[in-house]
């Protein structure tokens, strides 16, 4: 395992794989965007190609390549192997790990999907009953490659055609858990299969794995329209978007990402060239999904249905990205029709309408205009109750630009509209008041210590220490950790003298602490990042100050409660003792 790691390491950098999922900028030797572990607004979450690392400064979460995507897609360091010895087009043989990977639950059921992925499509290019679904198919515009690449399938209007393929895989209990199958009754061992006489969608995790699926209905009288899996240990539905795996590298690559509502409305814009696409399935947009998208980009457009409904899902995308500082575009020109038909009758060029979508704002202001009569009271008072909530959360900038623009258009002074802006309310149930914490893990920010801020320049900036002798800096100046970190320079240093000293972490105390040593460095390479040699001179001689100055109060803190404690107990001699010694420490200040 050892050297599949390094070989990945040899091939993949920390640059390459961190941009999979976050913006970077570069800023100096390293590399900086916001954390994709914790909500943040600046970018704490630096980059260092140098150092192979990545770490948060806000939450500090980070790591190599491997800590980082068992971080960021939540998996084990196994998988996450897996995961990038795939990304560095490297083989990856799960049999030598069978001792590392307990067989796990999540293995049946991604074996289970795959299984019925593949009968699914069998069903559709094989069969006679299948064929005729094909026919549907191209009808709705799709050819052969994009069937294909999106293995679409069919599932047959029989009870028991998939399930018994299923069984000599996966246990019964499994299946019912996968959703696959239904039982007859509750608690019945006569199982059926759940998705009959339905077109089907796989749905794809981030990877490209199987782990759900929508059926669509093939006749009218079928109910619901669309069914879909329901949640299982691979599949949440509140954090998949359907076409992500196909969609991220171009979202990326574009810094944008368009979100729709239905199967067709991702397969046919992506087949016409607008592939960086996804779309909720089942389900309302979610702060799980504004998480995801908001690692890849921060450029949104929603292309919802356009009725009432659609409307309503998009007014709740703005408020959700909002909250996460990003202002949502809304497709505005696809003349009443859904993505996937703009894009099959040539109504127009999707990517164009696209790239054209005014912000949210815009769009719903002048949705309202067209709505209301601007000359009359009610009129006025209606857009002013259905706009300005959306105006609550946004930035002084950002609502001064909104602010100045509305009050131009009802030819009213800006304070009245601040002033009408202060009375409106969000109500708890609003997606702007939707928490953001739910589920994710408590964000800590520590401080570093000023022992170990020392410490962080001595690694970073060798030749410190031998200015840190000058200053009597000792071992006795440090607790634990830092301890024996300095005493480990303090070898090398005393072995080197009078060479070029570089720090070698590979060997004894220092090695177990590398990973703890790597992140110090970063800290400091970015703190003093543009400082002078003389700059970060002084700088070390003003943090040795500090350490003193908060030994000698701790030490003054500690003499005056035994002070205390000896005037309680008339000790005097000690007493007269200790007075000796607190003057002395106060003098020494
Ligand atoms: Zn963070």
């Amino acid at each position: 395992m050892a050297d599949l790691v390094d070989e990945i390491r040899g091939r993949l950098g920390i640059e390459e794989v961190v941009s999979q999922y976050v913006q970077l900028k570069r800023a100096g030797r390293n590399l900086k965007g916001l954390c994709p572990f914790h909500g943040e607004k600046t970018p704490s979450f630096v980059v260092s190609p140098e150092k192979q690392i990545c770490h948060c400064f806000g939450c500090n979460k980070g790591g190599d390549i491997f800590g980082f995507i068992k971080e960021v897609e939540g998996i084990s360091f196994v998988e996450a192997i897996e995961v990038l010895a795939d990304k560095a087009g490297l083989k990856f043989d799960r049999t030598k790990f069978k001792k590392q990977i307990p067989k796990s639950e999540k293995d049946e059921y991604f074996t289970a999907h795959e299984i019925a992925c593949d009968f699914f499509e069998e069903q559709l290019h094989k069969t006679d009953d299948g064929k005729k679904v094909l026919d549907y198919l191209y009808k709705r515009g799709l050819e052969d490659a994009t069937i294909r690449e999106f293995r679409i399938g069919f599932a047959p209007d029989k009870f028991d055609a998939l399930y018994p393929l299923l069984l000599k895989k996966a246990s019964k209990d499994s299946l019912l858990k996968s959703g696959l199958i239904s039982a007859k009754k509750i608690g019945s061992d006569e199982v059926y299969d759940k998705f009959r006489q339905r077109l089907m969608f796989p749905i794809f995790d981030s990877f490209g794995k199987v782990c759900g699926f929508g059926g669509r209905a093939l006749s009218s009288d079928q109910v619901p329209k669309y069914l879909n899996s329901s949640d299982s240990p691979i599949y949440n539905k509140s954090g998949l978007l359907y076409g992500l795996s196909h969609a991220k590298k171009h979202i990326k690559d574009e810094d944008k990402i368009v979100i729709v509502e239905g199967y067709f409305d991702v397969i046919l814009p992506y087949q016409a060239g607008v592939k960086n696409i996804v779309a909720v399935c089942g389900t309302a947009l979610s702060n799980n999904h504004v998480k995801i998208i908001k690692r890849l980009t921060s450029n949104v457009v929603t292309s919802f249905d356009t009725d009432d409904a659609g409307f309503e899902a998009t007014k709740r995308a703005y408020f959700l990205f909002q909250k996460e500082g990003i202002l949502v575009k809304t497709v505005n020109g696809l003349t009443g029709k859904d993505p996937a038909d703009f894009v099959k009758e040539k109504v127009g060029d999707f990517k164009s309408v696209v790239n054209e979508s005014p912000d949210f704002v815009t769009f719903f202001t002048e949705k309202l205009m067209k709505s209301y009569d601007l000359k009359t009271l009610d009129g006025r008072k209606k857009i002013l109750v259905d706009l300005l909530p959306c105006y609550k959360q946004m930035t002084p900038v950002i609502m001064d630009f909104f602010v100045k623009k509305l009050a131009d258009r009802l030819g009213i002074e800006d304070k009245y509209l601040y002033g009408e802006l202060d009375q409106v309310k969000l109500p708890d149930g609003h997606p702007a008041n939707i928490s953001n914490s739910s589920g994710e893990s408590e964000v800590f920010s520590r401080k570093m210590s000023i022992a170990e801020l020392i410490v962080s320049l001595m690694l970073e900036y060798s030749n410190l220490f031998k200015i840190s002798k000058d200053l009597l800096l000792g071992e006795n100046d440090f607790d634990d950790d830092m301890k024996n970190v300095y005493n480990a320079l303090a070898d090398q240093y005393n072995a080197s003298r009078d060479a070029a000293l570089v720090w070698d972490f590979s060997e004894g105390f220092l090695s177990k602490l590398c990973d703890k040593i790597t992140v110090m460095r970063l800290y400091a390479e970015e703190k003093y990042k543009d400082f002078s040699d003389t700059a970060l001179q002084s700088e070390l001689e003003k943090l040795v100050d500090r350490l003193r100055k908060d030994r000698r109060i701790k030490a003054l803190k500690e003499a005056q409660s035994r002070i205390a404690d000896m005037e309680k107990n008339g000790d005097k001699d000690k007493l007269k003792e200790l007075i000796e010694q607190q003057q002395r420490l106060l003098k020494s200040n």
